[in-house]
């Protein structure tokens, strides 16, 4: 099964100290959600695992299958079986979705290894249809022109057509529609599985009302505060965060 092991990480940008001391474990057949208020790292934990150069690691380790994540390039860690919904780029003009797509399988696959173009058709397709997808998206170029909720869906769909091994999701679900989030939820719920792992990361509860998450982890002021299971989200809907902060004499 696979495994992303964060432990003690601190995370600083231009010499602003963001995580401070943050862990968790995602194995295969696990989701995970982090929730916290705005500002308090999650974006900056998903930016440093994909190795965006304005994150300065300072401490602490992370690994995936028990290798080193930062001593790998960015498309070693793709091919390490790590997906990272924001690594790939938002517009390429004169690509289309497909063929992006298509080269994205083929870069974590060997050479001479690469999926037949019958292969692939037949599973866009497949995937496309689970998430109710136009045809007309295999062909338009990447990501122009498409909405918000075109891009989070597309987002889904690349991930579901690279299996990864472990997924990394940060707010898969702003901007989206009733409708356009239980697309994707039922995208995510079909990769389900003991080879998968996924780490989802939420500002709002809404969403996990569709994805049942294994484990739910509180993060604020750069460090996961609070973990427990699905109940945890409801009462963060229910009752905010105060509750936590005073609970651990947190200040804001
Ligand atoms: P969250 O995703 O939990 O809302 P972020 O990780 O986006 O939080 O931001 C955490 C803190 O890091 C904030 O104070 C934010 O202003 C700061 N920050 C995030 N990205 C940058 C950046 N590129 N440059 C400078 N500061 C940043
Ligand atoms: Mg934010
Ligand atoms: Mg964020």
């Amino acid at each position: 099964r696979p495994s992303l092991k964060v432990e003690d990480l601190r995370v600083s940008i231009e010499g602003k100290e963001i995580l401070k001391g943050f862990g968790i474990e995602v194995k295969g057949g696990e989701i995970h959600a982090i929730m916290g208020p705005n500002g308090t790292g999650k974006s900056t934990l998903a930016s440093a695992l994909m190795g965006h150069p304005k994150f300065e690691v300072t401490e602490g380790k992370a690994s995936i299958d028990g290798e080193d994540l930062f001593e790998m390039e960015v498309d070693e860690r793709a091919r390490a079986g790590l997906f990272l919904a924001m690594q790939y780029p938002s517009e390429i003009s004169g690509v289309t979705n497909a063929d992006f797509i298509r080269s994205a399988i083929n870069a974590n696959r060997e050479e001479g290894d690469e999926i037949s173009l019958m292969k692939f058709i037949r599973k866009m397709d497949e995937k496309m249809g689970t998430l109710e997808m136009d045809d007309s998206f295999q062909h338009r170029y990447l990501n122009e022109g498409f909405s918000g909720g075109e891009k989070k869906r597309n987002e889904i769909l690349q991930l579901m057509m690279l299996q990864p091994r472990i997924a990394i999701l940060d707010e898969i679900d702003s901007g989206l529609d009733i409708d356009a989030l239980k697309v994707v939820s039922k995208g995510i719920n079909e990769m389900r599985s003991d080879d998968f792992g996924c780490l989802i990361i939420t500002h709002y509860q809404r969403l996990l009302n569709y994805i049942k998450p294994d484990f739910v982890h509180v993060m604020m002021q750069g460090r996961i505060v609070k973990s427990g299971g699905p109940e945890l989200a409801e009462r963060l809907e229910a009752e905010g965060y105060d509750w936590i902060k005073e609970e651990l004499g947190i200040e804001d």
